[in-house]
């Protein structure tokens, strides 16, 4: 069967070079508490979660964008109660977080950090920003291509999935060695897609993005 998920060791991704395991893994018996947990909603969720552009006093600088999709199992049933948290960059490239020294200015009205829960169809939606994009160190002149992180937990905590959601027809795809790491066959599963339908007049263009969690149209896992 063809590869799906990235290779633990991708030579151009500098950062796939430490960040796997090296010996073989341990299998650990789980306990009760990973078993049996988190159950969702938490009390403490709130609407502006879902919504980047509500979270501060002001909104956020950058395109204003509605992302949504479904979370659905190989034969295409939804899988509703799941967490889906995403993090991404400003509009102009800088994440709000201590290590990120990108020479791009913060916004102090985006944190840049969502979360939502499937519904009984497994649809989750968000509005945010536009991410831009920003330099990394992997090579000379290296910059990631327009991206959101996304983690999805299910009914535990050993269910835990990540990727990465890109944006169509950006040219530093071309370049990217995290896009490129996956393989031809499935990066389209990795890329959103625009959609007309759910753009708003007047107000913000959507993409779709849907998760499958595993079968043969299984979304890439994080490289
Ligand atoms: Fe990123």
């Amino acid at each position: 069967m063809n590869r799906v998920h990235p290779a633990d060791f991708y030579a151009p991704n500098r950062s796939s070079h430490l960040r796997h395991p090296k010996q073989p893994r341990i299998p650990i018996t789980p306990t009760l508490s990973e078993l049996t947990g988190p159950i969702y909603p938490y009390p403490g969720f709130l609407p502006e979660d879902a919504d980047l552009t509500k979270q501060h006093a002001g909104e956020p600088i950058g395109e204003r964008i509605v992302l949504h999709g479904r979370v659905v199992d190989e034969h295409g049933r939804p899988v509703p109660q799941t967490l889906v948290e995403i993090w991404q960059a400003n509009a102009a490239g800088r994440y709000a977080h201590g290590v990120d020294n990108h020479d791009a200015p913060l916004d102090p009205n985006f944190s840049g950090t969502g979360r939502a829960i499937t519904d009984a169809e497994g649809r989750y939606r968000f509005i945010t920003i536009m991410p831009g994009r920003y330099p990394f160190q992997n090579h000379y002149n290296a910059w990631r291509p327009a991206h959101i992180h996304f983690s999805l937990f299910g009914a535990n905590f050993l269910t835990r999935f990540a990727t990465q959601m890109f944006f169509p027809g950006d040219p530093l795809q071309a370049l990217d060695p995290i896009y490129q790491s996956v393989p031809e066959h499935a990066r389209d599963r990795v890329v959103a897609r625009f959609d007309i339908d759910e753009t708003k007049p007047e107000w913000a263009l959507a993409f779709q993005f849907d998760l499958v969690l595993r079968g043969p149209r299984v979304t890439p896992f994080e490289p």
